[in-house]
């Protein structure tokens, strides 16, 4: 699976003023079926690594910090 070129144009935004990986929260990296979130070591954020989700929603549901937000295409809503 390809890694994602950037971190803008994805559709699993993660707001770095909310989130609290670096407290030590995997929340949104363990509920993802497909693994497609990760913590990046260098900001201590998560961000979306690989670009091919299936818009299931528990990352954004499951975020105890209400960090996430998943943008869903509009053909699939
Ligand atoms: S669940 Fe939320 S607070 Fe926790 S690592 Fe993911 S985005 Fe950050
Ligand atoms: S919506 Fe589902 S597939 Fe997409 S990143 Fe979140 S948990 Fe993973």
């Amino acid at each position: 699976m390809p890694t994602t070129l950037n971190r803008v144009n994805v559709p699993v935004a993660v707001d770095a003023g909310k989130c609290i990986a670096e407290k030590g929260c995997t929340v949104c990296v363990d509920v993802c079926p497909l693994d497609l979130l990760a913590i990046d070591q260098q900001t201590g954020k998560a961000y979306m690594k690989f670009d091919e989700c299936w818009y299931c929603l528990p990352c954004e549901a499951d975020c105890p910090t209400q960090a996430i937000h998943v943008s869903i295409p509009y053909l699939l809503r």
